[in-house]
């Protein structure tokens, strides 16, 4: 295994614009929000939106429908008289859109009774978004049945790519990586690995063997991580001297806000490296065959359990 200083000449000319990003998401930002039914109730009269609406997040609480607005309002632009629906629990398995369902077979326990008096005496079956948004589109999706909470920060799956300042860095870095070893056939052990600021041009490059490893944890990235914390180490101890001791102890994650650029993509074993490593983004280039960590095989990026998330691009050869 080999690392050696690198440096890209940033000037313009870039190897990097013969190259696009795609991101790789996690599952849930793709797929389209799931959607279910529920009862809603019509109020009698207006201004006991508030009333119902207490008494029902006290007695019918929806914890997994938090991202909608409980009540919506109706009439108005019909020209009726203004009142207001208002979610009062999920549908039953048999229940079907528009069915309506009398309000008192619903609210049947002694603490839902003065909502009887607020309410129409039959629900409605509604149908809603059970899933709290992640993009724009789903939102969009969302609004269209039911008024919806809009969370933040939510992604544009259309317009998240990488500023185009970034892409030519990025792209020189990738150039590098497979100059000497070619496109394909690659391990995770045989892989080459690059970690920089996706801003500036330097970088240290570590290659991997071409060989089969000493050891199965001979590879690249966690070499490059560990290369990381020496120099990390080496440089705290100094900063530590000039520091108040809180400060000096506070310390920053080893690879937060850095990017790795990879020939291929992470083993599962180094994509979870680079979780612990707090690394903010991976870029590689060849998908790995059965042991990928952020594409192939798992998407640790979407693993909920984890307490650090990064961003994944693959870049592909741009057509021509
Ligand atoms: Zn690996």
């Amino acid at each position: 295994m080999a690392a050696e200083k690198t440096e890209s000449n940033g000037n313009g000319a870039h190897a990097g614009r013969r190259w696009q990003f795609v991101r790789i998401w996690p599952g849930e930002y793709l797929s389209p929000a799931e959607e279910g039914l529920v009862l809603v109730g019509t109020l009698k009269k207006a201004q006991d939106i508030g009333k119902s609406v207490a008494l029902l997040n006290r007695v019918q609480p929806l914890p997994a429908l938090r991202h909608l607005k409980r009540v919506r309002h109706v009439g108005e632009s019909l020209g009726q008289k203004r009142t207001a629906e208002i979610i009062v629990s999920r549908a039953a398995a048999d229940h079907s859109v528009d069915q309506e369902v009398p309000t008192h077979l619903v609210l049947t326990a002694s603490e839902e009774s003065p909502l009887l008096e607020l309410l129409q005496p039959a629900l409605i079956v509604r149908r809603v978004s059970l899933t709290r948004p992640l993009t724009q589109q789903h939102v969009t999706a969302s609004q269209r049945l039911w008024p919806t909470i809009t969370p933040n920060p939510l992604v544009c799956l259309d317009t998240h790519g990488l500023p185009a300042a970034e892409e030519a860095v990025l792209g020189d870095f990738l150039e590098l990586l497979t100059e000497e070893d070619g496109e394909g056939g690659r391990t995770c052990a045989g892989n080459s690995v690059i970690i920089a600021d996706g801003r500036s041009a330097h970088c240290s490059l570590i290659r991997g063997a071409k060989s089969v490893p000493a050891s199965p944890l001979d590879h690249p990235v966690l070499h490059a991580l560990g290369m990381m914390a020496a120099s990390q180490r080496q440089s705290v101890k100094k900063e530590k001297a000039a520091l108040p001791a809180e400060e000096g102890d506070a310390g920053s994650y080893l690879c937060t806000g850095l990017t790795a650029v990879l020939a291929r993509e992470p083993c599962i074993m180094c994509a979870m490296a680079l979780v612990h490593g707090r690394i903010g983004r991976i870029v590689f280039r060849q998908a790995g065959a059965g042991d990928g960590g952020v594409l192939s095989v798992y998407k640790l990026q979407a693993l909920k359990q984890l307490n650090h998330r990064f961003t994944v691009f693959h870049a592909q050869p741009r057509p021509s």
